[in-house]
């Protein structure tokens, strides 16, 4: 039977559910660049740049290994601009029996797939997608009659799914979670390794130019563009990370430099996230690291961890929670996200460190996307919604389902507590334990109040202050309210003077 398989952007493995079945003497796969996608929010011009490209890659890949592609680029004057729009002209084109799609991986997009039957008028095969250790009915079964979702123990299920560091049933090393000696602060004499550097080739050179065209007023320098866009490239930055960094990936996983942008991070996220690298596979490799005594066993949990169990189970709350996770907002915070996000223009080091750093590179860490900005917008009370919409945007690696709940849930906090135990709200203290950002600033960190002192120390405060009826019965923060509680009137009145200060001055 002739198929029409549509493989979208973040689908881009040679396994992808949707081929299984079709038979590529009489299918056709459709690929397609829209505006609809590129525009949605203003995405960071090199996260298009790296999209496009790696699809045009996966196109050629796919065309070599015996499939005919029918591939619509940007700037072909026919296109429509949408997903459903190139999908009905394609049916137009070739006139197939049926259609297969991957499930995708947003609800938004998988709202318009639900409509392609009707709109088509021929059978539409969704089949899951099967790059996850978890599917999205197994979440809701975990799910199910618990009080609280705590990613901790639904990690440990996956653990004993995939048999990955388990030794007779047993976590290997007798403990599940290292995570208490990956906390150290790093300092600027380690030796630290330079990510892997790819080369534009003339087709990301070409999809450079298109970017440099069509979305020149977007967020983000363009160049220098060194993402990997085909799978060879992307396990060559795989097998170098492994090599180089994933040693000492545990230990300084929390830490921040202002000279380092990378430390000891993987840089795989956003191609894990398109589908250039397997998961799972990228775990047993990891695994096979530490087996061979090339990294400890707290660097291998750790990376393990961030994959197995936090990859997999914000995708679990997101498919469980949406649509109406969208519009969580228990603080019912309303202010505009500052102007400096998009400019890094502050005298805040942290603050600047961290935007400058994704303007260039589309790419912040955990810590200083979690500890940075994000604890910033949330001691601010930005509206979570455009805190989203920001961490959407600027990185490479944003698709909603892994972007929403570590941002209006991880980070603002927004769900009330669904996946977090408590708000990563923190002072400057924290930062400056944590980096060397405070040495290079103009604020004072260890200075409390009034002019000169950290903001992050009297926002801290005010926000527990301002909260105060949404968190005090939060058996996680009774100390620091006592610590409030008995802090003398003038001293909290100072407090919240400098914060009123400051946010006034935004
Ligand atoms: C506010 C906020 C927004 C975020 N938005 C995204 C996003 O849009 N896309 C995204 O992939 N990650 C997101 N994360 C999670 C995490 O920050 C990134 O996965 C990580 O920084 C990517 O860099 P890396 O590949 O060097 O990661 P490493 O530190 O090397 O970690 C290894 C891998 O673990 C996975 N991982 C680690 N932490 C998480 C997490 N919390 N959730 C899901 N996967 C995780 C990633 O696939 C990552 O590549 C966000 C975190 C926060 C706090
Ligand atoms: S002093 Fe405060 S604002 Fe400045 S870098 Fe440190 S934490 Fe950030």
């Amino acid at each position: 039977m002739s198929d029409l398989v549509f493989i979208l952007g973040d689908q881009l493995t040679p396994g992808i559910s949707s081929l299984k079945g079709a038979d590529p003497s009489v299918s056709r796969v459709l690929m397609a660049e829209v505006m609809e996608e590129a525009s949605y929010v203003r995405h960071h011009k090199k996260k298009i740049a790296f999209i496009f490209s790696a699809m045009r890659h996966f196109a050629a890949e796919m065309r070599a290994a015996g499939w005919q592609v029918d591939y619509v680029t940007l700037d072909d004057p026919d296109n429509s601009g949408s997903f459903t729009g190139e999908l009905m002209r394609a049916v137009a084109r070739h006139q197939p029996e049926r259609l297969r799609v991957t499930r995708p991986s947003e609800w938004r997009v998988d709202q318009a797939v639900g409509k392609w039957e009707q709109l088509s008028g021929l059978p539409v095969i969704v089949s899951e997608d099967d790059r996850f250790v978890c599917t999205a009915e197994e979440f809701g079964s975990w799910a199910r009659g618990r009080k609280q979702l705590r990613m901790e123990n639904f990690y440990r299920e996956m653990r004993r799914k995939t048999g990955l560091l388990m030794e007779n049933g047993e976590p290997v090393g007798g403990q599940w979670n290292f995570d208490a000696d990956n906390r150290n602060a790093a300092s600027r004499d380690l030796f630290i390794p330079r990510p892997l550097r790819i080369e534009p080739d003339a087709v990301t050179r070409d999809v450079l130019s298109l970017v440099q065209k069509r979305f020149a007023d977007n967020f983000g320098d363009l160049e220098p563009f060194w993402f990997a866009v085909t799978r060879d490239d992307a396990e060559r930055a795989r097998s170098h990370f492994i090599e180089q960094a994933l040693p000492r990936f545990g230990d300084y996983q929390d830490a921040m430099l202002a000279d380092e942008k990378f430390l000891y991070h993987s840089l795989l996220s956003y191609y894990l996230n398109v589908g250039l690298l397997d998961p799972l596979e990228t775990c047993r490799m990891v695994e096979a690291a530490y087996q061979s005594g090339h990294a400890p066993l707290n660097a291998a949990e750790g990376f393990i961890r961030q994959i197995i169990g936090w990859r997999e189970y914000v995708r679990g709350i997101y498919w469980l929670k949406m649509p109406g996770y969208m519009d969580e907002n228990v603080f019912g915070a309303t202010r505009p996200l500052p102007d400096f996000y998009w400019t890094g223009n502050t005298d805040m080091a942290c603050l600047r460190a961290a935007i400058t750093q994704t303007r260039e590179e589309a790419y912040a860490h955990h810590i200083q996307r979690l500890m940075v900005t994000g604890n910033f917008a949330l001691l601010a009370g930005v509206d979570p919604k455009q805190v989203h919409e920001w961490y959407l945007a600027v990185y490479a690696d944003a698709f909603e389902w892994v972007e929403l709940p570590n941002t209006l849930g991880m980070s603002q906090y927004a769900d009330g507590g669904q996946l977090g135990s408590k708000p990563y709200a923190a002072s400057g203290n924290y930062i400056s334990k944590m980096s060397d950002y405070c040495k290079s600033c103009s604020f004072d960190v260890k200075q409390k109040t009034g002019e000169g002192a950290c903001p992050f120390n009297s926002l801290y405060w005010n926000f527990l202050v301002r909260n105060e009826p949404k968190l005090k019965s939060n058996p996680r923060l009774a100390q620091t309210y006592r610590t409030w509680e008995r802090m003398d009137a003038d001293r909290k009145q100072e407090y919240l003077a400098s914060a009123k200060a400051f946010l006034s001055s935004l």
